[in-house]
C-alpha cells in the first residue's frame, strides 16, 4: 500500500514523502503555513514556508528568529521530491491553499477559505486535485451569506444612524482579517476611524509591508472622550464589556462575524447589532468548492465536520472527518474565547 501524501498525526498534517508539516500545532522542523491566524501558525518551528504577504504577519506574531522561505501564488517549489505550491484561499491577506503533487497524485489542503472576493485577500480559486482537505467552519445549510455589498450598506446605515444620535459605533471584528476588510466600508462614511491596539498592531505591520489601507488613528489613553463622539471604533471581541470601552459612551456595539447569522448569538453577545460578515465560505461555498476540485476523496476538518462529511457521502463524494486543533479563531469570533494581544 502506498503511503498517503498527507497523514493526520499528533503534531498535525504531515507529508512523509516531503518530510514537512502543514499548519502543525506542535513544534516541528519544517512547516508550510496556510495563513497567519494563531491556530494555523504556531511558534517554535525551525523553518517556515509561507506566502510573501503572510511573512510580515508571522514576524509580528511568531517573531523573526525562524528561517523563513516565502512563495508567490502558483510558484512551485520541490521539497524532498514533492512539488509544493500555494494558491489563493481568499480568507485573509496572504492566506493560501497548499497543493502537493507526488508521483502523479495531487492533494490540496484548503486552510481556511472564503469564496467571495473581498478585494484584499486575493480571489479564491478552486484547485483540481485527487484528494481535498477542507475546513467546515460554517458547514451547515443555515449559513448562507448575503453579498458583502449588502452587509457593508447595512453597516454604513447603522454607523450613520448612530452618528445622528451622537453615539460612537464600536465594531467588533477579528484583528487580523475582518478588521482590514471593514476599513473601506467604514472609510466610505467619511467619519474618523479609531483602532484598538490589537487591531492597530496588525494594521501597522501591513502598512509597513506595503499594503495600502485607509487612514486610521490608534485609540490612546490620553485622547479626550469627545474625539470619539459619533465616530467609529474597530476593536477585537475581547474588548467588549471591558473598562476600555467606557471612554466611548454613549456607544453602540456591532459584532461582525458569520456567527451573527443566528439571532440567538446576537443576543448572547449582548450586541446592539449583528452583521453576518464572515471570512469563511458558507455552506454553498464549501459545497461548490468541493465539487469544483473534482476530488474523489475529501477529508473535512474544523467546523461542522460530521454534518458536512455526512452530506458529501450522501451525494456520492467519499468523505471522512478529521480531528485537528484548528478552530480557535472561529471560536473566538463566536465569543467563546478571548483573543490574546
Ligand atoms: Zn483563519
Ligand atoms: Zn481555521
Amino acid at each position: 500500500m502506498t503511503t498517503p501524501l498527507i497523514q493526520f498525526t499528533d503534531s498535525g498534517l504531515y507529508c512523509r514523502q516531503g518530510r514537512f508539516y502543514i499548519d502543525p500545532w506542535k513544534r516541528v522542523v519544517k512547516a508550510v503555513i496556510t495563513h497567519a491566524h494563531s491556530d494555523h501558525a504556531k511558534p517554535g518551528c525551525i523553518a517556515y514556508i509561507c506566502h510573501t504577504h503572510t511573512k510580515p504577519l508571522l514576524d509580528l506574531r511568531l517573531g523573526t528568529d525562524a528561517d523563513y522561505e516565502t512563495l508567490e501564488w502558483n510558484e512551485p517549489v520541490w521539497i524532498n521530491g514533492v512539488q509544493v505550491s500555494l494558491h489563493p484561499a481568499g480568507h485573509i491577506i496572504g492566506s493560501s491553499q497548499v497543493r502537493l503533487e507526488y508521483e502523479g497524485e495531487v492533494w490540496v489542503v484548503s486552510g481556511d477559505y472564503k469564496t467571495e472576493n473581498d478585494g484584499i485577500s486575493g480571489a479564491f480559486e478552486p484547485v483540481k486535485c485527487d484528494v481535498f482537505i477542507t475546513e467546515s467552519t460554517f458547514g451547515l445549510p443555515i449559513y448562507n451569506w448575503k453579498p458583502q455589498e449588502e452587509i457593508f450598506r447595512n453597516i454604513q446605515d447603522w454607523i450613520m444612524q448612530n452618528h445622528r444620535e451622537g453615539k460612537t459605533s464600536v465594531l467588533m471584528a477579528y484583528s487580523l482579517g475582518k478588521a482590514q476588510r471593514l476599513l473601506p466600508c467604514v472609510e466610505a462614511t467619511g467619519l474618523p476611524i479609531f483602532l484598538h491596539g490589537a487591531v492597530f498592531n496588525v494594521h501597522q505591520a501591513l502598512v509597513e509591508a506595503g499594503h495600502k489601507l485607509p487612514a486610521v488613528q490608534r485609540v490612546q489613553p490620553d485622547m479626550p472622550k469627545e474625539i470619539f463622539k459619533g465616530n467609529v471604533v474597530i476593536a477585537p471581541g475581547s474588548a467588549d464589556g471591558t473598562p476600555w470601552m467606557k471612554r466611548f459612551a454613549p456607544y453602540s456595539v456591532g459584532v461582525c462575524s458569520g456567527w451573527m447569522q443566528v439571532r440567538g448569538n446576537v443576543r448572547r453577545r449582548n450586541a446592539d447589532a449583528g452583521f453576518a460578515l464572515s471570512d469563511h465560505a458558507d455552506w454553498n461555498g464549501l459545497l461548490e468548492t468541493v465539487k469544483a476540485t473534482g476530488a474523489k476523496k475529501v477529508f473535512v476538518t474544523h467546523g461542522f465536520q460530521s454534518a458536512f462529511s455526512r452530506y458529501l457521502n450522501e451525494i456520492g463524494i467519499e468523505a471522512a472527518e478529521v480531528k485537528t486543533e484548528y478552530g480557535q479563531e472561529e471560536a473566538e469570533e463566536n465569543g467563546e474565547k478571548r483573543e490574546e494581544e
